[in-house]
Protein backbone atom coordinates (compact mmCIF):
# COMPACT_ATOMS: atom_id res chain seq x y z
CA UNK A 1 0.00 0.00 0.00
CA UNK A 2 1.34 3.07 -1.02
CA UNK A 3 1.65 6.40 1.35
CA UNK A 4 0.60 9.70 0.12
CA UNK A 5 1.27 12.23 3.12
CA UNK A 6 5.06 12.76 3.59
CA UNK A 7 7.15 12.28 6.57
CA UNK A 8 9.94 14.81 7.63
CA UNK A 9 12.61 13.57 9.72
CA UNK A 10 14.34 16.20 11.85
CA UNK A 11 18.11 15.37 12.72
CA UNK A 12 20.18 15.42 15.73
CA UNK A 13 22.21 13.89 18.10
CA UNK A 14 20.33 10.45 17.72
CA UNK A 15 20.56 10.96 14.02
CA UNK A 16 24.28 11.66 13.14
CA UNK A 17 25.50 8.38 12.18
CA UNK A 18 25.61 7.26 8.64
CA UNK A 19 23.84 4.47 9.56
CA UNK A 20 20.72 5.96 11.97
CA UNK A 21 20.50 8.50 8.25
CA UNK A 22 20.22 5.41 6.33
CA UNK A 23 17.99 3.51 8.51
CA UNK A 24 15.69 6.77 8.65
CA UNK A 25 15.89 7.11 4.71
CA UNK A 26 14.87 3.14 4.47
CA UNK A 27 11.97 3.43 7.01
CA UNK A 28 10.23 5.93 4.71
CA UNK A 29 11.73 9.48 5.54
CA UNK A 30 11.18 11.97 2.23
CA UNK A 31 12.68 15.09 3.78
CA UNK A 32 15.42 15.37 6.11
CA UNK A 33 15.47 18.41 8.29
CA UNK A 34 18.40 20.29 9.22
CA UNK A 35 17.32 22.36 12.24
CA UNK A 36 20.17 25.28 12.42
CA UNK A 37 18.36 25.90 16.22
CA UNK A 38 21.21 23.56 17.40
CA UNK A 39 24.57 21.72 15.76
CA UNK A 40 27.54 23.14 14.17
CA UNK A 41 27.83 24.14 10.77
CA UNK A 42 30.13 21.24 10.47
CA UNK A 43 27.72 18.70 11.80
CA UNK A 44 25.23 20.12 9.51
CA UNK A 45 27.51 19.59 6.03
CA UNK A 46 28.62 16.40 7.26
CA UNK A 47 24.55 15.39 7.42
CA UNK A 48 23.70 16.40 4.39
CA UNK A 49 26.12 14.70 2.65
CA UNK A 50 25.18 11.49 4.47
CA UNK A 51 21.45 12.26 3.55
CA UNK A 52 23.03 12.26 -0.06
CA UNK A 53 24.97 9.41 -0.52
CA UNK A 54 22.43 7.70 1.67
CA UNK A 55 19.29 8.35 -0.57
CA UNK A 56 21.25 7.75 -3.75
CA UNK A 57 23.21 4.03 -2.57
CA UNK A 58 19.20 3.01 -1.56
CA UNK A 59 17.69 5.03 -5.03
CA UNK A 60 15.41 7.18 -2.78
CA UNK A 61 14.49 11.10 -3.08
CA UNK A 62 15.26 12.66 -0.17
CA UNK A 63 15.12 16.62 0.14
CA UNK A 64 16.96 18.56 2.41
CA UNK A 65 15.33 21.35 4.42
CA UNK A 66 17.43 24.08 6.13
CA UNK A 67 15.43 25.35 9.12
CA UNK A 68 16.48 28.83 10.12
CA UNK A 69 16.42 29.85 13.87
CA UNK A 70 14.95 32.96 13.01
CA UNK A 71 14.51 36.26 15.82
CA UNK A 72 14.33 33.48 18.49
CA UNK A 73 14.66 34.83 21.98
CA UNK A 74 16.77 32.98 24.60
CA UNK A 75 18.49 33.06 27.86
CA UNK A 76 22.30 33.18 28.18
CA UNK A 77 24.75 30.68 29.64
CA UNK A 78 23.50 30.26 33.04
CA UNK A 79 25.61 30.04 36.16
CA UNK A 80 27.11 25.97 36.13
CA UNK A 81 25.51 25.27 32.92
CA UNK A 82 21.78 25.44 35.20
CA UNK A 83 20.05 27.34 37.82
CA UNK A 84 16.62 26.35 39.99
CA UNK A 85 14.30 28.78 39.92
CA UNK A 86 11.44 28.39 43.00
CA UNK A 87 8.06 29.74 42.37
CA UNK A 88 7.43 32.77 44.50
CA UNK A 89 10.73 34.27 44.21
CA UNK A 90 11.98 37.44 42.30
CA UNK A 91 14.48 37.44 39.85
CA UNK A 92 15.64 40.40 37.32
CA UNK A 93 15.39 40.44 33.86
CA UNK A 94 17.66 41.95 31.59
CA UNK A 95 18.98 42.68 27.85
CA UNK A 96 21.98 43.89 28.86
CA UNK A 97 24.65 41.60 27.51
CA UNK A 98 26.72 41.91 30.48
CA UNK A 99 24.42 41.05 32.82
CA UNK A 100 24.74 37.36 34.91
CA UNK A 101 22.48 34.87 34.38
CA UNK A 102 22.31 33.11 38.26
CA UNK A 103 19.21 32.63 40.01
CA UNK A 104 18.65 36.55 41.05
CA UNK A 105 19.28 37.91 37.31
CA UNK A 106 18.79 36.42 33.82
CA UNK A 107 19.85 37.78 30.68
CA UNK A 108 17.34 37.44 27.65
CA UNK A 109 18.73 38.08 24.29
CA UNK A 110 16.21 40.51 23.17
CA UNK A 111 16.74 44.57 23.21
CA UNK A 112 13.81 46.12 23.58
CA UNK A 113 12.96 43.55 26.94
CA UNK A 114 12.29 46.72 28.70
CA UNK A 115 9.92 48.56 26.44
CA UNK A 116 7.87 46.04 25.61
CA UNK A 117 7.17 43.75 28.68
CA UNK A 118 4.54 45.57 30.62
CA UNK A 119 3.46 44.68 34.55
CA UNK A 120 1.41 41.64 34.40
CA UNK A 121 2.18 40.24 31.13
CA UNK A 122 4.50 36.68 31.31
CA UNK A 123 8.07 35.86 30.14
CA UNK A 124 7.91 31.67 29.64
CA UNK A 125 11.32 30.01 28.84
CA UNK A 126 12.48 26.46 28.30
CA UNK A 127 9.38 25.56 25.98
CA UNK A 128 6.94 27.18 28.45
CA UNK A 129 8.05 24.71 31.52
CA UNK A 130 9.21 27.99 33.57
CA UNK A 131 6.98 30.44 33.96
CA UNK A 132 7.55 34.07 34.93
CA UNK A 133 5.00 37.09 35.72
CA UNK A 134 6.45 40.65 35.29
CA UNK A 135 6.21 42.61 38.63
CA UNK A 136 7.93 46.11 37.30
CA UNK A 137 10.23 47.65 34.84
CA UNK A 138 13.41 50.00 36.79
CA UNK A 139 15.71 51.38 33.87
CA UNK A 140 16.32 48.44 31.91
CA UNK A 141 15.80 46.09 34.59
CA UNK A 142 12.54 43.97 34.70
CA UNK A 143 11.59 42.91 37.89
CA UNK A 144 9.51 39.46 37.69
CA UNK A 145 8.46 36.89 39.59
CA UNK A 146 8.31 33.13 39.42
CA UNK A 147 5.25 31.81 38.83
CA UNK A 148 6.02 28.22 37.42
CA UNK A 149 9.39 27.54 38.91
CA UNK A 150 11.99 24.57 37.49
CA UNK A 151 15.49 24.06 36.59
CA UNK A 152 16.75 26.44 33.97
CA UNK A 153 19.45 25.55 31.62
CA UNK A 154 21.90 27.88 29.67
CA UNK A 155 20.95 29.04 25.84
CA UNK A 156 17.21 27.75 26.38
CA UNK A 157 13.99 29.54 24.48
CA UNK A 158 12.35 32.39 25.67
CA UNK A 159 8.46 33.35 24.84
CA UNK A 160 6.88 36.31 25.22
CA UNK A 161 3.92 35.90 24.57
CA UNK A 162 1.56 38.81 23.48
CA UNK A 163 4.63 40.92 22.65
CA UNK A 164 4.75 42.14 19.26
CA UNK A 165 8.75 41.94 18.54
CA UNK A 166 10.28 43.69 16.76
CA UNK A 167 13.56 43.82 15.04
CA UNK A 168 15.08 41.97 11.85
CA UNK A 169 13.18 38.86 9.96
CA UNK A 170 16.69 37.37 9.64
CA UNK A 171 19.58 37.61 12.51
CA UNK A 172 23.19 37.60 11.89
CA UNK A 173 23.15 34.01 12.95
CA UNK A 174 20.57 33.39 10.53
CA UNK A 175 22.61 35.30 7.15
CA UNK A 176 25.77 32.87 8.22
CA UNK A 177 23.65 29.39 8.48
CA UNK A 178 21.74 30.83 4.86
CA UNK A 179 25.39 31.22 3.58
CA UNK A 180 25.92 27.88 4.49
CA UNK A 181 22.57 26.10 3.47
CA UNK A 182 23.15 27.64 0.02
CA UNK A 183 26.69 26.08 -0.64
CA UNK A 184 24.83 23.22 0.29
CA UNK A 185 21.68 23.69 -2.11
CA UNK A 186 19.48 22.92 0.30
CA UNK A 187 16.03 22.35 -1.37
CA UNK A 188 13.83 24.30 1.05
CA UNK A 189 14.49 26.71 3.64
CA UNK A 190 12.29 27.71 6.48
CA UNK A 191 11.47 30.34 8.74
CA UNK A 192 11.23 30.61 12.30
CA UNK A 193 8.92 33.03 14.22
CA UNK A 194 7.61 34.95 10.95
CA UNK A 195 5.67 37.61 12.34
CA UNK A 196 3.76 38.59 9.02
CA UNK A 197 4.42 38.66 4.83
CA UNK A 198 7.63 41.03 5.07
CA UNK A 199 9.74 38.82 7.16
CA UNK A 200 8.90 36.41 4.38
CA UNK A 201 9.45 38.50 1.49
CA UNK A 202 12.73 39.68 3.36
CA UNK A 203 14.34 36.12 2.89
CA UNK A 204 13.03 35.30 -0.65
CA UNK A 205 14.65 38.45 -1.80
CA UNK A 206 17.86 37.40 -0.15
CA UNK A 207 17.80 33.90 -1.78
CA UNK A 208 17.12 35.59 -4.91
CA UNK A 209 19.73 37.80 -4.77
CA UNK A 210 22.43 34.52 -4.17
CA UNK A 211 21.24 33.21 -6.89
CA UNK A 212 19.61 30.53 -5.01
CA UNK A 213 16.11 28.79 -5.63
CA UNK A 214 15.12 27.26 -3.06
CA UNK A 215 11.79 26.84 -1.57
CA UNK A 216 10.15 28.97 1.46
CA UNK A 217 8.29 27.71 3.81
CA UNK A 218 7.14 29.84 6.87
CA UNK A 219 6.74 28.61 10.19
CA UNK A 220 3.48 30.07 11.46
CA UNK A 221 4.38 30.06 15.36
CA UNK A 222 3.26 33.26 16.78
CA UNK A 223 -1.01 34.66 16.64
CA UNK A 224 0.21 37.34 14.78
CA UNK A 225 1.17 35.00 12.07
CA UNK A 226 -1.67 33.49 12.10
CA UNK A 227 -3.84 36.74 11.94
CA UNK A 228 -1.99 37.34 8.84
CA UNK A 229 -2.06 33.74 7.34
CA UNK A 230 -3.93 34.83 4.15
CA UNK A 231 -0.91 37.38 3.59
CA UNK A 232 2.16 35.37 4.65
CA UNK A 233 0.63 32.31 2.29
CA UNK A 234 0.52 34.52 -0.77
CA UNK A 235 4.20 35.15 -0.56
CA UNK A 236 5.13 31.52 0.44
CA UNK A 237 6.10 28.00 -1.40
CA UNK A 238 4.98 26.38 1.99
CA UNK A 239 3.34 26.74 5.48
CA UNK A 240 4.79 24.80 8.76
CA UNK A 241 1.85 24.48 11.99
CA UNK A 242 4.83 24.89 14.22
CA UNK A 243 2.42 23.55 16.75
CA UNK A 244 5.15 23.66 19.63
CA UNK A 245 6.33 27.80 19.90
CA UNK A 246 2.94 28.14 18.87
CA UNK A 247 1.21 26.51 22.07
CA UNK A 248 3.46 28.44 23.93
CA UNK A 249 2.69 32.02 22.36
CA UNK A 250 -1.25 31.19 22.33
CA UNK A 251 -3.09 29.27 24.44
CA UNK A 252 -3.10 25.13 23.79
CA UNK A 253 -6.71 25.21 23.27
CA UNK A 254 -6.53 27.34 19.91
CA UNK A 255 -4.20 25.07 18.33
CA UNK A 256 -6.02 22.58 16.50
CA UNK A 257 -8.43 25.04 15.26
CA UNK A 258 -5.66 26.80 14.22
CA UNK A 259 -4.48 23.65 12.50
CA UNK A 260 -7.52 23.37 10.37
CA UNK A 261 -8.11 26.57 9.46
CA UNK A 262 -4.01 26.81 7.92
CA UNK A 263 -3.85 23.53 6.10
CA UNK A 264 -7.78 24.52 4.95
CA UNK A 265 -6.19 27.58 3.45
CA UNK A 266 -3.01 25.84 2.06
CA UNK A 267 -5.65 23.55 0.40
CA UNK A 268 -6.52 25.86 -1.28
CA UNK A 269 -4.32 27.70 -1.84
CA UNK A 270 -2.34 24.58 -3.06
CA UNK A 271 0.54 25.23 -0.97
CA UNK A 272 1.89 22.02 0.81
CA UNK A 273 1.56 22.27 4.43
CA UNK A 274 3.74 20.83 7.34
CA UNK A 275 2.18 19.71 10.37
CA UNK A 276 4.55 19.71 13.39
CA UNK A 277 5.97 19.02 16.77
CA UNK A 278 4.61 15.97 19.44
CA UNK A 279 3.25 14.08 17.04
CA UNK A 280 4.46 11.09 18.43
CA UNK A 281 6.58 12.88 21.24
CA UNK A 282 6.13 9.69 23.77
CA UNK A 283 8.16 7.45 21.39
CA UNK A 284 11.67 9.20 22.26
CA UNK A 285 11.76 6.82 24.69
CA UNK A 286 8.66 4.32 24.18
CA UNK A 287 8.28 1.75 21.36
CA UNK A 288 4.59 2.42 21.15
CA UNK A 289 2.91 5.69 20.40
CA UNK A 290 -0.06 6.85 22.50
CA UNK A 291 -3.36 6.40 21.47
CA UNK A 292 -4.02 9.95 21.47
CA UNK A 293 -1.04 10.07 18.99
CA UNK A 294 -1.73 7.94 17.17
CA UNK A 295 -5.05 9.73 16.20
CA UNK A 296 -3.12 12.86 16.12
CA UNK A 297 -1.35 11.92 12.75
CA UNK A 298 -4.40 10.22 11.41
CA UNK A 299 -6.34 13.74 12.36
CA UNK A 300 -3.75 15.62 10.57
CA UNK A 301 -4.16 13.38 7.44
CA UNK A 302 -7.74 13.94 7.73
CA UNK A 303 -7.20 17.69 7.91
CA UNK A 304 -5.11 17.20 4.17
CA UNK A 305 -1.77 17.79 5.80
CA UNK A 306 0.84 17.24 2.68
CA UNK A 307 3.76 16.34 5.37
CA UNK A 308 3.65 15.07 8.90
CA UNK A 309 7.21 16.43 10.80
CA UNK A 310 9.20 15.05 13.37
CA UNK A 311 11.09 16.43 15.86
CA UNK A 312 12.86 14.92 19.47
CA UNK A 313 11.58 11.80 17.98
CA UNK A 314 13.87 10.98 15.50
CA UNK A 315 16.47 14.04 16.92
CA UNK A 316 16.90 13.01 20.44
CA UNK A 317 15.08 10.10 20.76
CA UNK A 318 16.33 6.13 21.21
CA UNK A 319 14.39 4.33 18.31
CA UNK A 320 14.62 7.17 15.53
CA UNK A 321 13.72 4.14 12.68
CA UNK A 322 10.69 2.74 14.35
CA UNK A 323 9.40 6.43 14.69
CA UNK A 324 9.06 6.95 11.50
CA UNK A 325 8.17 3.22 10.73
CA UNK A 326 4.87 3.95 13.05
CA UNK A 327 3.81 7.16 11.47
CA UNK A 328 4.60 5.88 8.42
CA UNK A 329 2.04 2.74 9.08
CA UNK A 330 -0.92 5.49 10.56
CA UNK A 331 -0.54 7.35 7.73
CA UNK A 332 -1.32 4.52 5.39
CA UNK A 333 -4.11 2.85 7.57
CA UNK A 334 -5.76 6.11 7.66
CA UNK A 335 -5.14 7.03 3.64
CA UNK A 336 -6.93 3.66 3.06
CA UNK A 337 -9.55 4.54 5.32
CA UNK A 338 -10.04 8.06 3.88
CA UNK A 339 -10.62 6.66 0.05
CA UNK A 340 -13.12 4.06 1.13
CA UNK A 341 -15.45 6.79 2.92
CA UNK A 342 -17.90 8.54 0.32
CA UNK A 343 -16.38 11.52 -1.46
CA UNK A 344 -18.73 13.54 0.56
CA UNK A 345 -17.37 12.80 3.44
CA UNK A 346 -13.95 13.28 2.67
CA UNK A 347 -13.86 16.91 3.96
CA UNK A 348 -12.25 18.26 1.01
CA UNK A 349 -12.97 22.02 0.18
CA UNK A 350 -16.07 22.74 -2.19
CA UNK A 351 -13.76 25.94 -3.29
CA UNK A 352 -11.45 23.26 -4.83
CA UNK A 353 -13.83 22.52 -7.91
CA UNK A 354 -14.81 26.08 -8.40
CA UNK A 355 -11.89 27.85 -10.51
CA UNK A 356 -11.82 29.72 -13.87
CA UNK A 357 -8.36 29.58 -14.09
CA UNK A 358 -7.14 26.76 -16.85
CA UNK A 359 -4.68 25.24 -15.18
CA UNK A 360 -6.43 24.53 -12.19
CA UNK A 361 -9.40 23.22 -14.13
CA UNK A 362 -7.40 21.11 -16.41
CA UNK A 363 -5.73 19.53 -13.20
CA UNK A 364 -8.83 18.98 -12.03
CA UNK A 365 -10.12 17.41 -14.82
CA UNK A 366 -7.41 14.97 -15.19
CA UNK A 367 -8.06 13.59 -11.78
CA UNK A 368 -11.50 12.92 -12.57
CA UNK A 369 -10.65 12.10 -15.92
CA UNK A 370 -8.16 9.53 -14.61
CA UNK A 371 -10.63 7.47 -11.75
CA UNK A 372 -13.33 6.84 -14.76
CA UNK A 373 -10.94 5.60 -17.27
CA UNK A 374 -8.96 3.51 -14.34
CA UNK A 375 -5.86 4.87 -15.10
CA UNK A 376 -3.17 3.47 -12.79
CA UNK A 377 -1.09 6.92 -12.45
CA UNK A 378 -1.70 10.78 -13.77
CA UNK A 379 1.64 12.26 -15.08
CA UNK A 380 2.18 15.90 -15.61
CA UNK A 381 4.62 17.74 -17.77
CA UNK A 382 5.70 20.59 -15.79
CA UNK A 383 8.31 23.29 -15.62
CA UNK A 384 7.69 25.30 -12.48
CA UNK A 385 6.19 22.25 -10.45
CA UNK A 386 2.86 24.39 -10.32
CA UNK A 387 0.74 21.65 -12.11
CA UNK A 388 2.01 19.07 -9.68
CA UNK A 389 0.54 21.24 -7.35
CA UNK A 390 -2.84 21.97 -9.26
CA UNK A 391 -3.30 17.93 -9.67
CA UNK A 392 -2.09 16.96 -5.41
CA UNK A 393 -4.74 19.45 -3.62
CA UNK A 394 -7.27 17.31 -5.31
CA UNK A 395 -5.93 14.38 -3.48
CA UNK A 396 -6.12 11.49 -6.35
CA UNK A 397 -6.10 7.73 -5.11
CA UNK A 398 -3.62 7.30 -8.12
CA UNK A 399 -0.10 7.73 -7.93
CA UNK A 400 1.06 11.66 -9.14
CA UNK A 401 4.36 11.75 -11.16
CA UNK A 402 5.93 15.18 -12.50
CA UNK A 403 8.38 15.42 -15.17
CA UNK A 404 10.61 18.38 -15.16
CA UNK A 405 13.28 19.76 -16.73
CA UNK A 406 14.14 22.15 -13.87
CA UNK A 407 16.30 20.11 -11.57
CA UNK A 408 15.45 22.23 -8.67
CA UNK A 409 11.93 21.83 -8.78
CA UNK A 410 12.43 17.73 -7.65
CA UNK A 411 13.80 18.92 -4.39
CA UNK A 412 11.12 21.15 -3.92
CA UNK A 413 8.32 19.01 -4.39
CA UNK A 414 9.97 16.65 -1.78
CA UNK A 415 7.23 18.34 0.25
CA UNK A 416 3.85 18.02 -2.07
CA UNK A 417 1.65 15.55 -1.15
CA UNK A 418 1.86 11.95 -3.27
CA UNK A 419 4.04 13.35 -5.51
CA UNK A 420 7.45 11.82 -6.93
CA UNK A 421 8.86 13.66 -9.28
CA UNK A 422 11.42 13.17 -12.46
CA UNK A 423 13.81 14.98 -14.43
CA UNK A 424 14.21 14.98 -17.70
CA UNK A 425 15.25 16.88 -20.75
CA UNK A 426 13.22 19.72 -22.00
CA UNK A 427 10.55 18.41 -24.85
CA UNK A 428 10.20 20.30 -28.15
CA UNK A 429 6.88 18.20 -28.43
CA UNK A 430 4.05 16.09 -26.75
CA UNK A 431 4.32 13.01 -28.61
CA UNK A 432 7.71 12.52 -27.62
CA UNK A 433 6.87 14.13 -23.66
CA UNK A 434 4.21 10.52 -23.65
CA UNK A 435 7.30 8.48 -24.80
CA UNK A 436 9.65 9.72 -22.08
CA UNK A 437 6.98 9.64 -19.57
CA UNK A 438 6.05 5.82 -20.67
CA UNK A 439 9.83 4.88 -20.98
CA UNK A 440 10.61 6.49 -17.43
CA UNK A 441 7.38 4.71 -15.55
CA UNK A 442 8.53 1.49 -17.08
CA UNK A 443 11.72 1.31 -16.65
CA UNK A 444 10.47 1.74 -13.01
CA UNK A 445 8.42 -0.78 -12.40
CA UNK A 446 5.63 2.26 -12.11
CA UNK A 447 3.49 0.82 -14.77
CA UNK A 448 3.21 -2.62 -16.88
CA UNK A 449 2.35 -2.48 -20.68
CA UNK A 450 -1.18 -1.77 -21.04
CA UNK A 451 -1.58 0.23 -18.39
CA UNK A 452 -3.40 3.54 -18.35
CA UNK A 453 -2.23 6.95 -17.52
CA UNK A 454 -3.56 10.34 -17.84
CA UNK A 455 -0.95 12.67 -18.80
CA UNK A 456 -1.04 16.51 -18.54
CA UNK A 457 0.94 19.65 -20.10
CA UNK A 458 0.62 22.96 -21.40
CA UNK A 459 1.33 23.34 -25.22
CA UNK A 460 3.01 24.84 -27.27
CA UNK A 461 5.36 23.32 -24.81
CA UNK A 462 8.20 25.41 -22.99
CA UNK A 463 6.65 28.59 -23.59
CA UNK A 464 5.37 28.56 -19.72
CA UNK A 465 1.55 28.44 -21.02
CA UNK A 466 -1.24 27.33 -18.88
CA UNK A 467 -1.50 23.71 -18.65
CA UNK A 468 -4.15 23.08 -21.28
CA UNK A 469 -4.17 19.90 -22.53
CA UNK A 470 -5.14 15.82 -20.61
CA UNK A 471 -3.70 13.14 -22.66
CA UNK A 472 -5.15 9.40 -22.06
CA UNK A 473 -2.83 6.86 -23.09
CA UNK A 474 -1.68 2.40 -22.82
CA UNK A 475 1.71 2.15 -21.96
CA UNK A 476 3.23 0.44 -24.79
P1 LIG B 1 11.03 24.19 16.15
O1 LIG B 1 9.74 24.55 15.31
O2 LIG B 1 11.05 22.71 16.35
O3 LIG B 1 12.15 24.68 15.32
O4 LIG B 1 10.85 24.98 17.41
C1 LIG B 1 8.56 23.80 15.35
C2 LIG B 1 7.60 24.25 16.43
O5 LIG B 1 7.82 25.24 17.13
O6 LIG B 1 6.57 23.56 16.52
MN1 LIG C 1 9.42 26.59 16.93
Amino acid sequence: MRRHTKIISTLGPASTDRAVIAALIEAGTDVVRLNFSHGSHADHRRAARYVREEAARLGRQVAILQDLQGPRIRVGAVQGGAVTLKAGQAVVLSADKGAISDNARIYISYDALDRHLVPGGSVLMDDGRLALSVERIEGCNVHARVTTGGVLRSRKGVNLPRVQTTGPALTAKDISDLEVGIALGVNLVALSFVRNEMDVVHLSKYLRRAGHRANIIAKIEKPEAVDCIDRILAVSDGIMVARGDLGIEMSISEVPAAQKAIIHKCLIAGKPVITATQMLESMIDSRVPTRAEASDVANAVLDGTDCVMLSGETAVGQHPADVVRAMSRIIRTTERHWYDMPAERRGLPEALHQTNNTTEAVSFAACDLAAHVGAIAIACLTSSGATARAIARHRPRMPLYAFTDQPDVIGQLGLLWGTKSFAIPFQHDTDAGVRVVHKTLMQRGLVREGDVVVITAGIPLGRKAQTNMIHVSKVE
